[in-house]
């Protein structure tokens, strides 16, 4: 499991987990301070030794997009889905051997469809090819959620795992139901 560090922006809002060698970079150049720090392990550059850092703040404020505007990725449209298919609703747990998730377009590349957040959704490998090049109208087949672009900094916590530590930063911005949410996500 690679230990990230959770960023929080100057004003303690919650950015997202960043790997620790770009937490220690940040901190070594000035641009983060270590809010909280893993006590038991010790990371060293050449002149110093400090408490490996599990939550780091800006110094200076930085905007942030709202919404994710990056291409879709498979790892991030599995977790917006919760790891279900959307056609059956089987988890990804539940799958046979040597089916996968796999990322459908409502509207088919093939008859127009881009690769946007609000026209991909997960399926299931027989579901996919069950659906081949039709519309979800001409086949009967409905995603069980519409699709919606997702706020990034949602998943890539949903695709990281938190320590208890991190996740109370996340739950004294955002409350406890962001985090109750991410919890279930991570149940998969
Ligand atoms: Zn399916």
């Amino acid at each position: 499991m690679v230990v990230g560090c959770l960023a929080l922006n100057a004003s303690f809002e919650p950015l997202t987990l960043v790997p620790m060698r770009r937490a220690l970079r940040l901190v070594l150049d000035g641009k983060a301070e270590i809010v909280e720090a893993d006590h038991g392990k010790v990371v060293r550059s050449a002149q110093l030794s400090f408490p490996r850092p599990a939550v780091i703040r800006l110094t200076r404020f930085i905007h942030v997009p709202r919404r994710f505007r990056r291409q879709v990725t498979n790892t991030f449209l599995f977790a917006r889905d919760h790891y279900r298919c959307q056609y059956c609703g089987r988890w990804q747990h539940e799958l046979r051997p040597r089916e996968a998730l796999t990322r459908d377009h409502l509207i088919p590349l093939s008859r127009g469809g881009t690769n946007v957040w609000t026209n991909v959704v997960t399926a299931c490998s027989p579901c996919n090819t069950r659906k081949a090049n039709r519309l979800p109208a001409e086949i009967g087949m409905q995603p069980m959620h519409v699709p919606v672009e997702p706020h990034f900094v949602h998943l890539s916590w949903a695709v990281r795992r938190l320590t208890p530590t991190q996740a109370r930063y996340i739950k004294m911005f955002y409350g406890a139901e962001t985090l109750h949410q991410l919890a279930s996500l991570d149940k998969r």
